[in-house]
């Protein structure tokens, strides 16, 4: 495979609704946008899941705008590329930036796709025709707005709600959700709220009987965790903690979580994702593609990655119309009753709208391979 350029776009657009979290509220999204253009005239691309704020890791828009363009991009001059597995190997002496290394791998999975006209969830391994979907909820106003979105999500079909939980946002809420709706399927994340210092709190929750608790303890952490999964009866899921492989081995080893959050940008790529997917499968972990409010690129890898088999558990890959008002790429990703299908054309099996793209541009780089 011969990459002849590499374009970056930074664009900007507004979420249909703002998001809240235990760490701030999105309103809307920069986002960097990576094609990378082969000497055959294909091209494939990727979709950085970084946001203006180091708040969910230390990456930014603009800290990955400068590690692609000066340090991650020169590593792919020369050498042609046979298999996008070499990407994160060519990446693996910058330290970190997964952010930024995803985007580039992802781009580059999809043009390998597409040359070998491949759907690209085939090229990953994936088994899937269609996933399910869940839906993630955001802190709200008021509790009435829980419920009635909950039920609004329910109707259309949505296989689990997760909700976002933080200290004053949780028992009360749950219980509250769990009395109007006895047996969904629910779940919750706290973002790292919580300190081993609520642990005694937390085991309060095991009474709403959720499929999982993701991330209560702090991004970097996977000891406490262990000692706060010795005390719960609902399995902890892990997110912010797991950039690698090697760190979901080391977490599965201490028993810091029986469910792991997979995120294609917060690992570095499809290749590390795949690794931990076989982990997962051999130690019996279930996964689930995890969402970083993505535009239809990343939204396209997040459904190609999901398509492998150890993906048991619904993630938070909703369609496109719940969270823009157009998407950018054509067809927009579509629900039908819970069930989103694994696209059958090849690379991402979705076209990005570029004159929608062009209009959203606020940066454009050219980096020509040499
Ligand atoms: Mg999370």
């Amino acid at each position: 495979m011969k990459i002849s350029s590499i374009i970056l776009r930074q664009i900007k657009m507004d979420l249909l609704h703002p998001f809240t979290t235990s760490v701030g509220t999105e309103r809307d999204k920069d986002i960097i946008l990576v094609e990378a253009r082969s000497h055959s005239g294909q091209s494939g691309w990727g979709e950085s899941v970084a946001i203006m704020e180091p708040i969910y890791n230390e990456e930014t828009v603009r800290t990955n705008w400068h590690m692609m363009n000066d340090h991650l991009i020169p590593l792919l001059h020369q050498q042609d590329i046979t298999h996008p597995d070499e990407v994160s190997e060519r990446f693996k002496k910058i330290r970190g930036n997964y952010n930024a290394k995803a985007a580039i791998e992802c781009a580059i999975w999809d043009l390998y796709a597409k040359e070998n006209n491949l759907p690209l969830a085939q090229a990953l391994g994936g088994v899937k025709n269609k996933i399910e979907v869940g839906v993630s909820v955001g802190i709200q106003s008021s509790h009435e707005n829980i419920l009635k979105q909950i039920d609004e999500y329910l109707q259309s079909g949505y296989k689990r709600i997760k909700i976002k939980i933080m200290p004053g946002w949780d028992i009360e809420i749950l219980a509250m959700i769990r009395k109007k709706f006895p047996t969904i399927e629910l779940m919750a994340d706290a973002n790292c709220a919580y300190t081993l210092d609520d642990i005694e709190h937390l085991k309060k929750l095991d009474q709403f009987h959720l499929m999982m608790i993701e991330q209560p303890l702090a991004h970097d952490d996977i000891i406490d965790h262990a000692k706060l999964q010795a005390q719960l009866d609902t399995p902890i899921c892990l997110d912010e903690s797991i950039h690698t492989y090697e760190d979901a081995r080391k977490a599965i080893e201490l028993g810091s979580c029986r469910i792991i959050n997979l995120k294609i940008g917060r690992v570095g790529g499809l290749t590390e994702s795949k690794k931990i997917h076989d982990l997962c499968t051999k130690h019996h972990i279930p996964m689930w593609c995890g969402g970083m409010l993505e535009a239809g690129i990343g939204r396209a890898h997040n459904l190609a990655i999901t398509s492998l088999s150890q993906f048991t558990l619904p993630g938070d890959t909703a369609p496109s119309a719940h969270y823009w008002k157009r998407d950018i790429i054509k067809p927009e990703v579509a629900m039908n009753n819970g069930y989103i299908d694994i696209p059958e054309g090849p690379g991402i099996g979705f076209e990005p709208d570029l004159e929608y793209i062009n209009e959203l541009t606020v940066h454009k780089h050219v980096a020509v391979m040499k």
